[in-house]
């Protein structure tokens, strides 16, 4: 494994990360859950992302459990948890959103299904239109301060914002942002070249990447259609399928392209997503999604590739779907 450092801040990251979103709770169960972990850990992950949002608390709830029971040092590992859709299906007005109350209530819901005295990483999921951003400042200081959080960010907030964000910590002495979660990966680029390529610059701003197969996408699982037991299939997800494959199916075929190079580089094309995300340098960490063991086992030698990918490599494999 290799780390880095969150952004400007002094916390090593492993470059390859878990997360359970569309997995714990769902087709992943306990039993799983704890293999995929104790796997994960023993390849060097020290970063687990959650969320309240999750299985409506329950991939969280899962995730303490495990982590509870591997007893793995509490100082040797990250888990992160993000507020804002709130951890029910209909929550009320006071259970969303980034207001004071929302914002710390729900650290405290974390913190309670997690088995955590504190967060290492907490995001504001997304922007609240209906929020102060100084109020979401204020309150993220405050629990840094009270030590339940040690780094806070955001997650898919435009630039303009993230910018605001850190002039009110600025002028009020208050702790700014950390780190951005953002998608990333070879079908989706724009925001993390280019919207936010002056945020790393001005703020020293890490990020936690999302997706990097695209939803399993890039694996090429779904060039001949979809697969029955796999993420697009589920009905909890059939919202996602024409973002994902394109509405005639335009980013299969762009998939289809990246095999020669990935053939090239003797691995799989989501061995080859993955270690090009990694290959960013503006990239903290790759949080790693899989409904199964052999997937993420499989996905964590992506590592392997990266010797391989140089600029020249990296640049032939974008252009491949562009
Ligand atoms: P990916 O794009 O890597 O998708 C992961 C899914 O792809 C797996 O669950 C599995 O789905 C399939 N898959 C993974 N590896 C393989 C493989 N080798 N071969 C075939 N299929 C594979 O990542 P996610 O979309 O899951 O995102 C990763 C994490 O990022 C999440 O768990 C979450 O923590 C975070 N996230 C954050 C968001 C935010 O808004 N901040 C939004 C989304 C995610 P299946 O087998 O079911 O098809």
């Amino acid at each position: 494994m290799q780390y880095r450092r969150l952004g400007q801040s002094g916390l090593p990251l492993s470059v390859l990360s878990f997360g359970t979103w569309a997995t714990f709770g769902k087709s992943v169960g306990r039993s799983l859950a704890r293999d995929m972990l104790a796997l994960a850990w023993d390849r060097g992950v020290n970063f687990f992302d959650n969320a309240e949002t999750y299985g409506n608390g329950v991939a969280e709830s899962l995730m303490g459990d495990v982590l509870a029971d591997l007893r793995f040092p509490r100082d040797s590992w990250c888990v992160s948890s993000k507020v804002f859709f709130g951890a029910s299906d209909h929550p009320k007005p006071t259970q969303r959103g980034l207001s004071r109350k929302h914002v710390v209530e729900a650290c405290h819901q974390a913190l309670q299904r997690l088995r955590v005295d504190y967060l290492d990483l907490y995001f504001c999921h997304r922007p609240d239109p209906d929020t102060p951003i100084e109020e979401t400042v204020a309150a993220m200081d405050l629990l840094v301060r009270q030590g339940k959080v040690l780094y806070w960010g955001t997650s898919e907030w435009p630039a303009d914002a993230i910018r605001e964000a850190h002039r009110i910590a600025r002028e009020n002495h208050l702790t700014a942002p950390t780190m951005e979660q953002p998608q990333y990966n070879l079908l989706h680029r724009e925001r993390v070249e280019v919207e936010y390529a002056p945020l790393y610059q001005d703020f020293g701003m890490g990020t936690t990447i999302w997706s990097p197969l695209a939803s399993g996408l890039l694996s090429g699982k779904y060039d001949d259609g979809v697969p029955a037991d796999s993420r697009l299939a589920h009905p909890d997800y059939a919202w996602l399928h024409d973002t994902v494959l394109g509405e005639h199916g335009q980013r299969v075929a762009k998939v289809q392209r990246l095999r020669p190079l990935a053939d090239e580089l003797g691995c799989s094309t989501a061995q080859l997503a993955i270690a090009w995300c990694v290959a960013n340098p503006h990239v903290s960490t790759v949080m790693l999604g899989a409904s199964r063991l052999e997937q993420l086992q499989h996905n964590l030698d992506a590592l392997d590739v990266l010797p391989k990918l140089d600029e020249a490599m990296r640049q032939r494999v974008a252009q491949a779907v562009a």
